[in-house]
């Protein structure tokens, strides 16, 4: 057997394995677009091997010129499949060369089948007979280039300049890696590219009288992707032993602050949990498992809210929380904390959501015993100012049931006469009416403050409000001589608050502001209440008073529980008023006046057309209470 049939094939054979494994490598990962382009390379070569091969063992002028002409074919993937392997192996290549080197050989490829006999020639009139290891092998004899020849040679020139450019571009970053690549891998492909592409031109222009020889330099590539693709083995499994190590410790670590990882890719819909997040929602280790296994068991009225985070995590990128009941079957409910971060995958551009999971459910029994307590205390204050008011609201009540009284004596009067007035009648069973109606308001008004109720966050328009208030309170400030004034700076000024809870904070202040001015003679006993727009966000109750105002050494602790400077006070009041002001995201602060007296400043959310009593879920007694029957059940 002859020695060139013999290496010639060695090397197309081991193109052929190597354009084979890296098509696996592309296989296994689409993303893997080098090991694309390089099984591109080794294909192209394995092609051109055979074909010079074939040119070799050509008879006529006429076969070794068709030969040449298919040559073209394998060429165009080994050129075109190494320029862009460096744009994307070493990643330095300039795109404006990449793609007019394309360019330049698609235009060659097509036009080389458009002509006789091949791009490169216009005659080849015969062949001659060299030797090589001993053998008698073809080469081009008399044959005309051409003029087109040009195109190629400027091609193949640009192509090495290109892959130059590209490997000395990496080794000036300077990293000792990418200098490696940049000589190994750069290095090898502008050693192939020269001596292949030189040796064909030189061939084609008639200055070397040998066979192309492409193949033999090619097994120098063939060597340095070998050295290379062993390294990037090696590094992928030492990175995979790492990557094993610190997930084991990261696990070991979540588990023992009692944390549960979990993943979801939501392009494969493929849901990652550890043991730890899958016993949260109390399911098993075994199987896969799918977003449809958790979300049954997330309290129906959490999905919502637990759908709204992952949202708007992905909307705003940022890291989401979101608290959730789960009922997991034969299990108590859980209180979990899912919390999260959106990551779009490059180049895959697949979405993943990462985040950790932990339980909060003593947490939320005591968020929840602590609101009940709060709801308790709120409860007594009211039941405690009522008791306070008990006298004025007994003379509002008796104010209309008087008046109804006296009219029914009237109307009976006027049946008796002779002469029923039929006008006078009706207008006094109208008044009756009216009286009626303003007694039930006071009870109905009463019965809300009595009550022991959760907050019910609702718009609530600042004008009734204070007019709510302001007539509880009326005969109050009558009886003691203040001037009660309350005024909106406009009448469209709607809070987001519960409508009880912030009635009994303003009457807390205006009657401490009423007590405040007791002592003024009663031309300076003046109460005023004002709302107005804080900013977009918040609207401002300030209750000014023209009392003593509050000594400087007393302020910091006046919001203390059971500070009181009153002989009857119980000191609870103010500290009442704050967290009810607070469960409300509000602020409630005072300040004295330049002048006289003091100004506490309630502030609480505006409402506006985006925002939603949802906003203030977390804190709402609603939501606890919805979540204490979860709980029970
Ligand atoms: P109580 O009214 O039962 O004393 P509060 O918590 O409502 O309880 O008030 C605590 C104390 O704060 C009052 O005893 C009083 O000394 C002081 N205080 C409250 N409001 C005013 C005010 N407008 N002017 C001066 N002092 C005030």
């Amino acid at each position: 057997m002859s020695y060139v049939t013999i290496v010639w094939s060695v090397i197309a054979a081991g193109a052929l394995v190597l354009g084979a494994l890296h098509t696996l490598v592309w296989l296994l990962d689409r993303r893997a677009l080098a090991n694309l382009a390089f099984a591109s390379v080794a294909f192209g070569a394995a092609g051109v091997t055979a074909l010079e091969l074939a040119m070799m063992n050509a008879s006529s002028a006429a076969e070794w010129g068709h030969w040449v002409r298919w040559y073209q074919l394998p060429n165009f993937f080994l050129i075109v499949g190494t320029v862009v392997f460096i744009k994307l192996y070493l990643g330095t290549g300039r795109a404006w060369l990449m793609w007019t080197l394309i360019a330049l050989r698609v235009t060659i490829l097509l036009s080389n089948f458009a002509v006789e006999p091949n791009f490169n020639f216009e005659r080849i009139d015969s062949i001659a007979q060299v030797s090589l290891f001993g053998e008698q092998i073809s080469i081009v004899g008399d044959a005309t280039t051409a003029p087109r020849q040009w195109i190629a040679t400027v091609a193949a020139l640009l192509s090495i300049v290109y892959v130059l450019d590209a490997a000395i571009s990496l080794w000036r970053t300077g990293t000792a890696d990418a200098r490696r690549k940049a000589l190994v891998v750069g290095g090898a492909i502008a050693f192939f590219f020269a001596i292949a592409i030189v040796n064909t031109q030189l061939v084609v222009w008639g200055l070397l009288k040998t066979p192309t020889l492409t193949a033999p330099p090619f097994l120098i590539t063939l060597v340095a992707m070998g050295f290379e693709m062993s390294r990037d083995t090696l590094r992928a499994s030492r990175l995979a032993r790492e990557l094993h190590e610190s997930e084991r410790a990261l696990q070991l670590a979540a588990s023992a602050a009692g944390l549960g990882l979990w993943s979801w890719d939501v392009t494969r819909r493929r849901l990652w949990a550890t043991h730890r997040a899958r016993s949260l929602f109390g399911l098993d280790d075994t199987g896969p498992l799918e977003p449809r296994d958790l979300l049954p068991r997330i309290s129906t009225e959490d999905v919502a809210r637990v759908s709204k985070a992952l949202h708007a995590a992905e909307a705003t990128g940022m890291e989401q929380e979101v608290e959730f009941c789960v009922h997991a079957p034969g299990d108590a409910p859980r209180w979990l904390v899912a919390r999260g971060r959106w990551e779009r995958d490059t180049p895959s551009g697949r979405k993943l959501i990462r985040g950790v999971l932990r339980e909060v459910t003593d947490q939320h029994r005591t968020q929840e015993e602590l609101e009940e307590l709060r709801r308790e205390l709120a409860h007594a204050g009211r039941l405690s100012t009522l008791g306070q008011l008990t006298s004025t609201l007994a003379h509002e009540l008796r104010q209309p049931l008087t008046a109804m009284l006296s009219n029914a004596q009237a109307a009976r009067l006027l049946l008796r006469m002779p002469h029923v007035d039929r006008t006078e009648l009706t207008a006094i069973l109208e008044d009756i009416q009216r009286d009626n109606s303003r007694a039930a308001e006071v009870i109905d008004r009463l019965q809300a403050m009595l009550k022991r109720r959760p907050m019910d966050i609702q718009a609530l328009p600042i004008e009734a409000l204070l007019h709510d208030v302001s007539s509880i309170l009326r005969n109050d400030a009558v009886r003691r001589g203040v001037a009660l004034e309350t005024s909106v700076e406009a009448a469209t000024l709607v809070a987001e608050g519960d409508r009880v809870h912030l009635s009994q904070v303003l009457i807390n202040l205006i009657m401490n502001a009423m007590d405040a001015v007791a002592p003024m003679p009663p031309s300076r006993r003046r109460v005023a209440v004002h709302a107005r727009r804080a900013d977009a966000e918040w609207i401002e109750i300030a209750i000014t008073d023209s009392g003593a105002g509050i000594p400087t050494d007393v302020l910091p602790t006046i919001f203390d529980p059971f500070f009181t400077t009153k002989p009857a006070g119980m000191g609870m009041g103010l500290a009442i008023s704050r967290t009810i002001v607070e469960a409300h995201r509000g602020r409630l602060t005072v300040e004295n006046n330049p002048t006289d007296g003091a100004t506490f400043r309630v502030v609480i959310p505006r409402f506006t057309a985006g925002s939603s009593s949802g906003q203030l879920d977390r804190l709402s007694g609603e939501t606890i209470e919805r979540g204490r029957q979860a709980v029970r059940t």
